[in-house]
């Protein structure tokens, strides 16, 4: 079952060219100076809010033009649309106790399949209002289309930002979407504008199901890339192709629409990033792959057996006039590239993030790295300033520097309570793990027990454990962790 919102498209009466946008409240401060002088700028979205059912047998009389097209699954009288509307509209500083008017269905999204929870599905209305909005709120300003495409298009590096509701709502017609055709037996997202997000089922780790596969296809070649030279060009890029093989026809269809001269980028060598990269071979031996050379030698010769390019970072990439610059982003493994898309200043971050709200599970997305690396990666992010990141499992994240530093401070969080552990008596991997995951479940402790490994080699470089720790013994018990997780869980 989805999550259903509802999103409200509100156009100035007195000038037809204005739309009102909400500024989007960010997440919580840390309360700690270092992160909390990492500030996202200002987000702008349509007005929403959940949409819940009606709560008796009745079905609503309020009237929505339009209504019964919405979609065959879905019957919006058995919704509260009326309280939902009024909630919305009280966000954005209508005080008024009529909502009447006319307010039209514009459009019904589903959601792509991100999860890992329910997707969320978006409801669309329309209606004019003006004079009552006098005295806006501090929150809500009216935008007109070509100010989001500008922000959205042209983007500064500590500009306002336009989120996706605004962008499906309202702009979709306005802009010219890419060359890519995505079957439409899979939902997709085209947010950031320019780059298309289609989740598909990959052997991934709980709790996802899907790779996000990323392409960016521009179907107007503008001179973006402008006179200055680049290391690879091509006329689309697909990245990590990780479905699984139920999905290999789809990927076949998506990569039969692009054009010829496709670049190949791939995040790091994990199963769930390049399981379809066979697939993309046989359409089409003339793509470009991209990897670093750690990623690329542990790519098997059956999954990739033409010749690729070795990328090490600070290479630029003209995609059909868009400029994209890899980053070289070690952490999750030592071959691990991220990518800029420069027009939109979106970071796709392969998995060195996941957009997964439990601290503790972002906890276990697994590092091999030292950890000074890990953060140098975190840290380069950070000042890059992004405004989206793009992880490989997950939705679009549009709080990029809450985020980061999110992870950073769990990460020294985890650090020092891995060393309290061993101050309390733990010995062993398996006694480090099953006390600091305790509230994690054991399924996630694989890929945590490595992360504690690193950290234990940090302390010890900091010359910071207990004198009574034996790196040795904990070195030697490594190899019984696997026993010892499986008895426990039987
Ligand atoms: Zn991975
Ligand atoms: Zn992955």
């Amino acid at each position: 079952m989805a999550t259903l919102k509802l999103a409200v498209i509100i156009n100035n009466c007195s000038n037809d060219d204005e739309y009102l946008l909400v500024r989007q409240t960010p997440p919580p401060k840390f309360g700690d100076e270092e992160y909390d002088s990492y500030v996202d700028s200002d987000l702008w979205d349509l007005p929403s809010a959940k949409l819940n059912p009606l709560e008796t047998e009745f079905q609503s009389g309020f009237f929505i033009e339009g209504a019964e097209s919405c979609s065959p699954k879905l019957s919006l009288t058995n919704f509260d649309v009326e309280s939902t509307l009024h909630q919305v509209l009280s966000q954005v500083g209508f005080r008024g106790g009529q909502i009447g008017g006319n307010w039209v269905l514009r459009k019904y999204e589903e959601e792509a399949e991100f999860g890992p929870g329910t997707p969320v599905n978006t409801v669309f209305i329309f209606g004019k209002l003006g004079i009552e909005y006098e005295n806006l709120q501090e929150v809500s300003r009216w935008m007109s289309i070509q100010s989001c495409l500008n922000l959205l298009l042209e983007v500064k590096p500590s500009s306002d930002r336009i989120g996706h509701l605004a962008v499906v709502g309202l702009l979709n017609e306005h802009m010219q979407s890419g060359r890519c055709k995505v079957p439409p037996s899979l939902c997709y997202q085209e947010y950031p504008p320019g780059v298309t997000i289609v989740p598909m089922g990959s052997k991934t780790q709980k709790p996802f199901r899907t790779t996000n596969l990323v392409v960016i296809a521009p179907s107007n070649v503008t001179d973006g890339c402008g006179g200055s030279s680049y290391d690879v060009y091509g006329d689309a890029l697909i990245m990590d192709p990780g479905c699984r093989s139920e999905g290999h026809s789809e990927l076949m269809e998506i990569v039969a629409s692009l054009p010829r001269k496709l670049v190949v980028f791939v995040t790091h060598h994990h199963y769930d990033h390049v399981e379809g990269l066979s697939i993309i071979q046989k359409c089409n031996p003339d793509a470009t792959l991209l990897a670093h050379e750690n990623t690329m030698r542990r790519i098997g010769k059956d999954d990739w057996s033409l010749g690729y390019t070795a990328i090490s970072g600070a290479e630029e990439i003209c995609i059909g006039g868009q400029r994209l610059t890899a980053i070289f982003a070690p952490g999750h493994t030592d071959g691990h590239m991220a990518l800029l898309h420069v027009s939109s200043h979106s970071l796709i971050v392969g998995d060195h993030c996941h957009f997964y709200s439990s601290n503790n599970w972002s906890n276990t997305i697994m590092f091999v790295v030292p950890v000074q690396e890990y953060f140098e990666t975190s840290y380069k992010f950070l000042e890059l300033s992004p405004h989206a990141l793009i992880p490989m499992h997950g939705r679009v994240n549009l709080w990029p520097k809450n985020m980061l530093c999110g992870y950073i401070k769990n990460r020294r969080n985890r650090e020092s309570s891995i060393l309290k552990a061993i101050e309390g008596g733990a010995e062993t991997l398996f006694d480090i793990v099953s006390k600091i995951y305790s509230d994690v479940d054991p399924s996630f402790w694989i890929p945590a027990s490595s992360n504690v490994r690193i950290h234990v080699e940090h302390l010890a470089q900091q010359d910071k454990l207990p004198k009574g720790f034996s790196l040795e013994r904990f070195n030697c018990s490594r190899a019984a962790f696997a026993d010892r997780l499986r008895s426990t869980q039987m």
